[in-house]
């Protein structure tokens, strides 16, 4: 199915920019399978076609410019990663309209592919949530009501066809950020270089509002992690070789007795979630905060309620926001050791409108800097000794936040990014729902209709001995996927 994208470049290309002036043209220009239009074979196919001169449709105003902001601020963070231009206000247009978009990603290869794919809106609020509250300090607030936060899966009906998220951080639909995961692209991003520099620097510049940065989650480097240097460890050997392993598996299972089947049945389950974030992560952008909210959680749904269901197949969880609230700049939480913020936003005196009840989650955004290079922390670690409260029990105020940082780190690691600060929320969610580090994998195998997608687990410390929070994989080894579901199914 996938090779068909890369024939269709050249049309993609067409169809985006036809779109700037027709979006009805587009879509009866949207490529259909039919007659293969081009007379060669794939393999040259797209030499030839990767070699056609002509200007990058794609290109952003003042584009050197850019690349050296992003040299600069990103540093050795993304090995790899092109800018491209995609007017937001057309895009979440063609998308609203239910176009067949296009949209272009790097992929494991680290070349340029394009994702293609129906949108179809999506948000994970529930509708009861209107309004947000805004801490002011004590146990005062106040509501302000939610803009429009455009948001749309693409892809997402074909599980082997991937999936991806895209949603819009501010009203003028300008910022944009979203992830792919899809079998040949990877994990991949795609995300307003305004809203990164934000992010990296607390700055604003003054730049093309349109250009995007897009990075495979191969692309972004390994910390201190001498293996990953390892010129020979190619992901598409370790692709091929973990693939075959996991084949034999799932051929063993199916000879095996009835149990199996047992095991394998899919817990389905919606979990209440409330976002929460501090006065730092307010103040940076208060026109984007609740689009920042939501983004972050829409790529973690993107991994608990399409990818595992299509892999793991133990769980398909779907996260649903029940609240919004935020500290305004100068009140709240404003601690940078990581246990003891953790402690804070666990404890009984801290204060939200919206406490999550049991059986629910929070989740607690940072805009500072956490020390000592952690990105983020849950509360507890449902199941295991001495954290048995932390998901399910009668408690009101149970162990059932968690943080996690959402810009530049002092300690070089990469947490502002959007794959970095997806990874790290579904990280920490996975914790409190059961999920531990001892249970992660290096080289695992997603399985399920993606068998050939293999690599680091969500779950593989990010301490020493492990690997930093990024380059690794939007799923979980088997024995996670086991301990969440355990956790989730035993919760009353
Ligand atoms: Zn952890």
């Amino acid at each position: 199915m996938k090779h068909i994208k890369k024939m269709i470049f050249s049309f993609a290309i067409l169809t985006l920019v036809l779109a700037l002036s027709s979006t009805a043209l587009a879509r009866a220009e949207a490529p259909e399978p039919g007659p293969d239009p081009f007379p060669y074979p794939a393999h040259e196919r797209s030499e030839f076609i990767a070699e056609e001169p002509g200007p990058d449709p794609f290109q952003c105003e003042d584009q050197p410019y850019i690349e050296a902001l992003l040299n600069e601020f990103l540093q050795e963070a993304i090995r790899d990663y092109d800018v491209v231009r995609i007017p937001g206000p057309m895009l979440n247009e063609m998308m609203r309209i239910g176009e067949i978009v296009e949209i272009p990603f790097i992929n494991l290869l680290e070349e340029r592919e394009m994702y293609m794919g129906v949108a179809q809106p999506y948000t994970a609020r529930d509708e009861s949530v209107e309004t947000a509250v805004v801490k002011m300090g004590g146990q005062e607030y106040f509501e302000e009501p939610l803009p429009q936060i455009n948001a749309y899966t693409i892809g997402c009906q074909d599980p082997r066809d991937g999936c991806g998220v895209i949603t819009f951080l501010n009203e003028e639909n300008t910022q944009y950020e979203g992830m792919v995961s899809d079998p040949l692209i990877g994990f991949a991003a795609i995300e307003s270089v305004s809203s990164l520099l934000k992010n990296l620097t607390g700055e604003d510049f003054a730049i093309d509002p349109n250009c995007s940065i897009i990075y495979n989650g191969n692309a972004v480097a390994a910390i201190d992690f001498s293996e990953e240097n390892d010129p020979t460890d190619n992901v598409f050997y370790e692709m091929g070789r973990h693939a075959e392993m996991h084949e034999a598996e799932l051929m063993h299972n199916e000879t095996s007795d009835s149990d199996e089947t047992k095991e394998g049945s899919m817990l389905t389950k919606t979990i209440n979630i409330v976002l929460d974030s501090d006065g730092t992560f307010y103040g940076s952008d208060k026109n984007t905060v609740w689009g920042r909210q939501h983004s972050v959680l829409h790529n973690v749904n993107l991994i608990y309620h399409w990818i595992e269901p299509a892999t793991g197949g133990q769980f398909d969880i779907d996260f649903k926001i029940v609240g919004m609230e935020s500290w305004l700049p100068n009140s709240g939480p404003t601690n940078t050791d990581s246990d003891k913020l953790t402690n804070e936003v666990n404890g009984t005196s801290y204060y939200m409108k919206r406490h999550p009840a049991k059986n629910e989650v929070s989740f607690f955004y940072v805009g500072y800097d956490l020390a000592g290079g952690i990105a983020g922390q849950a509360g507890g670690i449902c199941n295991l000794p001495g954290y048995d409260d932390t998901y399910g029990s009668n408690q009101t105020h149970q162990k059932n936040h968690a943080i996690g940082q959402q810009v530049a780190d002092a300690s070089g690691y990469q947490f502002a990014t959007l794959y970095g600060r997806s990874a790290v929320m579904a990280h920490e969610i996975a914790h409190m729902l059961g999920g531990t580090h001892g249970s992660g994998q290096k080289n695992a195998c997603a399985g399920g209709v993606w068998p050939n997608v293999c690599g680091t687990t969500l779950m593989l410390s990010g301490a020493a001995g492990g690997v930093d929070p990024d380059y690794r994989q939007s799923f979980f080894s088997d024995a996670n996927d086991k301990q969440i579901k355990k956790c989730v199914s035993e919760a009353k």
